[in-house]
Order: structure tokens, then C-alpha cells, then sequence
């Protein structure tokens, strides 16, 4: 295990990672040939787990736990810790792919609309040619097959697991099945492979380095509001964390 500190935000552990101490730690995993279970935390995640204890124990006790969303770094800054930079779904997916293709690792890809996987899969392979893809699967079957989703994940023997069914359900599948898939990486990656697919267009540059990206995912989904409705409820709590701990 690489030494880095870890920090708690209303109750759940982020590790304090950038993305490359985060690929490096995700390296070590898949060479240990044991399950882990990587967690990407954003604000929204960190709301849910107050409420939902299954959701709390799993993501206080993954592998590792990176800080997906600006909301993660700014409480951070609040509450005194300072967390290097965001390590988001995207990000890691991305790059840890380029790392698979060049180490000879496979990735599977499990989550979302039927054919928005293995159009995920489709361009990360012609970003890194020499990719592996185990296998692909979509996000919409009922959860009586996820036996046999865990068993065909099993028997393609993919390095790294990507899951995108959305938080919490990615995390608690994961959970679940992770002894007997045993894929030795296991990451939720909420809607990521629409973004890498083309399917949702991921917020320009300029909205992202001003932490804006929810608002662009609100205007290009409206659905999504009750989502962002967390971020100024994470705000508040931590608010208050913050007195709690001045005073
Ligand atoms: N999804 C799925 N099965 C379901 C419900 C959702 O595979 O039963 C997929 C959905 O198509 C989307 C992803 O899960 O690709 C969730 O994306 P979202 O952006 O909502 O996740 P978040 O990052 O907000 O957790």
C-alpha cells in the first residue's frame, strides 16, 4: 500500500491522492491479484452515505477513496485538510486505460443504456490501440441476473472492472459480488462511459476549472436536479462540521 494520509468529510475517509498516486495505488492492486474496491467520492455520494448506513461502512472501509468532485476539495479546504487535486471517473477511467494498454492489462466495462458500453469501449480503444477489453455489459438487466452478470464478469478475467449503474448501487453490486468475480480493481464510475461514449457531453474547460461542471450536467440534464439540490446541502454540513470543530 502507497503512504498517503487520508482525511474525514462528514464522516467518510477521502484519501488525500492525486491522479497519479491514484493510478500507482491502482497498479499495486491489480499485481496483488486480490479484489479491491475503489470508491470516487463527489458531494452528492457523501450526502447519501449520512442517510444510508450500507453505503457509509462500504465506503469507509474501500480500498481507496479519491476525491471525485470540486465540492470534495473545497470542504476539504473548510475543514483545514488540503487534498492535492480532483481524481475523477473520467479521469481514471481514461487514464487507466492508457496504463492497461501499456502494461497488458483488461478492462471490462459493466453499466448503463444497452450499447453505450461498448461504444465506451469502442473509443477508448482507439485512444489506446493496444487495449484489452475483457468484456462489456450493459446497466439495465434485472437483479436476478446478477449472478450471472458477476459469473460472466468472472469468467472473462478482466485486471480492472469499471461499473456504471450510479451511486449507491454501483458501490453496494461491487460489494457484493466482489469475492466472486474477484477482479483484482473494482471502480464505480457513474455516468461515465456516456461521456466517453459522446452520448453526454462533458462541460467545457472553462465551467470545470470554475467548478461549475454540475451546473452544465443540470442544464444538459434537468432530471438531474434533485442531484445537484445535494450540493448546497453538502455546503451547509459542512458548514456546520466546520463550527463544530472551531468551537
Ligand atoms: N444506469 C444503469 N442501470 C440502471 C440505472 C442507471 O446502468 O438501472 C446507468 C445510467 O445509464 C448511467 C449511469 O448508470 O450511465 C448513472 O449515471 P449518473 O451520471 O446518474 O451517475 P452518478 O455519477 O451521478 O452516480
Amino acid at each position: 500500500m502507497i503512504n498517503f494520509q487520508s482525511y474525514n468529510i462528514l464522516g467518510i475517509r477521502v484519501d488525500a491522492v492525486d491522479m497519479e498516486t491514484a493510478l500507482a495505488q491502482m497498479e499495486e492492486f491489480i499485481k496483488s491479484r486480490k479484489p479491491h474496491l475503489v470508491v470516487t467520492a463527489d458531494a452528492s455520494g457523501v450526502v447519501m452515505a449520512q442517510t444510508d448506513p450500507e453505503l457509509h461502512r462500504i465506503m469507509n472501509s474501500a480500498d481507496l477513496v479519491t476525491p471525485d468532485s470540486t465540492g470534495i476539495l473545497w470542504a476539504a479546504k473548510q475543514l483545514g485538510y488540503s487534498l492535492p487535486q480532483r481524481v475523477s471517473g473520467v479521469d481514471i477511467v481514461d487514464l487507466l486505460c492508457g496504463r492497461a494498454a501499456a502494461g497488458g492489462y483488461s478492462v471490462f466495462l459493466l453499466g448503463s443504456a444497452p450499447g453505450v458500453a461498448d461504444a465506451a469501449a469502442g473509443e477508448l480503444k482507439r485512444r489506446y490501440p493496444g487495449l484489452n477489453i475483457a468484456g462489456c455489459h450493459h446497466g439495465y438487466f434485472k437483479s436476478e441476473e446478477s449472478n450471472s452478470i458477476a459469473q460472466m464478469v468472472r469468467d472473462a478475467k478482466p485486471d480492472i472492472l469499471f461499473v456504471a449503474f450510479g451511486i449507491p448501487r454501483q458501490e453496494k453490486w461491487i460489494t457484493r459480488y466482489k469475492r466472486e468475480m474477484n477482479v483484482p480493481v473494482s471502480i464505480g464510475v457513474g455516468g461515465t462511459f456516456d461521456v466517453i461514449s459522446g452520448n453526454v457531453k462533458r462541460a467545457p474547460v472553462w465551467m470545470q476549472r470554475r467548478g461549475l461542471e454540475w451546473l452544465h450536467r443540470l442544464i444538459m440534464n434537468p432530471r438531474k436536479y434533485k442531484k445537484c439540490l445535494t450540493l448546497p446541502v453538502f455546503m451547509a454540513m459542512v458548514k456546520k462540521a466546520k463550527r463544530r470543530m472551531q468551537g
